[in-house]
């Protein structure tokens, strides 16, 4: 796949049909990506695929002006197709590099597995349905249901369904709908006072540094709430009510255009479980509406739609 998509974006930018690339490269770190966003074909062959290109690149097409040739997998088409929808990128802007995904290693869960630090490891490697952890020359298989990210054991897509170009064969989700759901499930079974301590507790942590809100694709407000101040719908200082509402009312904002690309978790610097609130929302979308994020360009986002047969007068 990695040689495919050097050659593809070669010839896209030779050909003059996108002024600019956004793809992985490398990170500095053992075991990382850093996104590439080039209009130089000599940078193309830095271009990676391998099992930790993490990050949902579309977040850049609303500030990477002309057209592009993006890496998506399939998560992140589906985010592509909900900026269409939203008329936030013009689908005759994009080239889509699609890649059938095969989810996505766990840094964090692979160290855990080994009980080492990152740096201590010598190779993480994918081989077939397991991963095997080499540390200090020594061999640690374990099944990938264990290694992969919460969000990729319940991923409806794996492979994009909009796409220019195909990377390679479509790839088989990988369903482990009990992992992926453990987080939220112990916060279902917790009375409404716990869970309120628990959330308490967990944004007396978050530090406002908005990183979760940066990475997040359905994240597009030129001004986001959290900065205006007639009305100031939250306080800038970091109390744990103010912090709590931020993603309370995050999470409106991003309904029916969430994926579950897991990013905003991964991204917050103080671990912070927020995929137990956007996945919560993801699927009460699905349940309540039947609607799902990014999956038809053609469709009118969730919050513009409505039914004659809608429950509520105001809108009927
Ligand atoms: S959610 Fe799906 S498409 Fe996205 S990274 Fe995980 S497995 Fe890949
Ligand atoms: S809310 Fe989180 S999981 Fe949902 S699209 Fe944004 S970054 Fe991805
Ligand atoms: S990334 Fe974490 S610490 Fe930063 S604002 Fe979001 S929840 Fe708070």
């Amino acid at each position: 796949m990695e040689q495919r998509l050097r050659h593809e974006a070669k010839v896209l930018l030779e050909q003059g049909k996108v002024d600019h690339i956004i793809g992985f490269e490398p990170g500095s770190l053992k075991f990382t990506t850093t996104p590439l966003i080039t209009k130089d074909k000599d940078d193309i062959d830095r271009l990676v695929i391998n099992p930790f290109i993490v990050n949902n690149l579309s977040k850049f097409l609303t500030e990477v002006k002309g057209r592009v040739g993006i890496v998506a997998k399939g998560c992140d088409s589906r985010s592509i197709v909900s900026l269409i929808q939203d008329k936030q990128v013009a689908r005759e802007d994009v080239v889509i590099l699609g890649v059938p995904c095969p989810g996505i290693i766990d840094l964090s869960k692979a160290e855990r597995l080994v009980g080492r630090d990152r740096d201590e490891l010598d190779d993480i490697t994918r081989e077939g349905d397991r991963v095997v952890i080499t540390v200090g020359g020594e061999k640690k298989d374990f099944p990938i249901t264990e290694v992969l990210f919460d969000n990729c054991l319940d991923c409806e897509l794996p492979t994009p369904q909009e796409y220019d170009i195909l990377l390679g064969e479509p790839s088989s989700p990988i369903s482990d709908k009990a992992t992926s759901r453990k987080k939220i499930e112990a916060l279902e079974k917790m009375t409404p006072q716990q869970r309120w301590e628990f959330w308490k507790n967990e944004f007396s942590r978050c530090t406002k540094c908005y990183a979760c809100r940066d990475v997040c694709p359905a994240c597009f407000c030129e001004r986001c709430f959290v900065e205006e101040s007639e009305p100031q719908w939250i306080s800038p200082l970091p109390r744990w009510q103010d912090n709590f509402m931020f993603q309370v009312i995050r999470n409106i904002h991003v309904a029916g255009r969430c994926t579950d690309c897991g990013e905003c978790e991964r991204a917050c610097p103080v671990n912070i479980p927020l995929r137990s609130l956007t996945k919560e929302m993801y699927d009460i979308v699905g349940d309540l509406f039947g609607f799902k994020a990014g999956m038809d360009k053609e469709a009118a986002p969730l919050l513009t739609a409505y039914a004659l047969e809608e429950a509520e007068d105001l809108i009927r």
